[in-house]
């Protein structure tokens, strides 16, 4: 248990400071080139969906940390069962017991983000092509519509 304290308190220092860069990070440099541009949005997103991880994870531990303090770390918060102790030390921060741990994955598929936001910036809402009366979204409705 003092193990799994000192490896949580690790864990949200490390991702306290990590979220603390992401925040500094500079939003507002000039860029020469559109493939400069383009490669600032690219790594926007994937520094969005880092830190989007990051903000789980430091939930996570957060509500492990929680659960140490009332007394109930340990236990699955779904059915309540004893949580591995070797799954403990290694996820201190595991909310479930394996099996539900594996029905949530099984039923919940997280896709690794990169590919959908590709296919994303370039359509407009709906599908024009589908309509025979035309787009119903106007010109200024594009979600990327030039601004130069
Ligand atoms: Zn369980």
């Amino acid at each position: 248990m003092a193990a799994a304290r000192k490896a949580l308190l690790e864990e949200r220092s490390r991702l306290r400071d990590e979220l603390a860069i992401a925040i500094e990070a500079p939003g507002q440099m000039t860029y020469g080139s559109q493939a400069a541009a383009a490669t600032h949005v690219f790594e926007q997103q994937r520094d969005l969906a880092l830190r989007g991880r990051s903000e789980n994870q430091l939930a996570l531990v957060e509500a492990a940390l929680a659960r140490i303090d009332d007394g109930r770390f340990g236990a699955c918060v779904r059915c309540g069962q004893p949580v591995a102790p070797e799954r403990l030390e290694a996820l201190p921060w595991a909310e479930h017991c394996i099996d539900c741990a594996r029905l949530r994955s099984g039923s919940r598929r997280h896709r690794p983000n990169g590919s959908s936001a590709s296919l994303r910036s370039a359509k407009p809402p709906g599908d024009s092509r589908a309509s025979p009366c035309g787009p119903h979204w106007s010109r200024t409705d594009r979600p990327n519509a030039p601004t130069s």
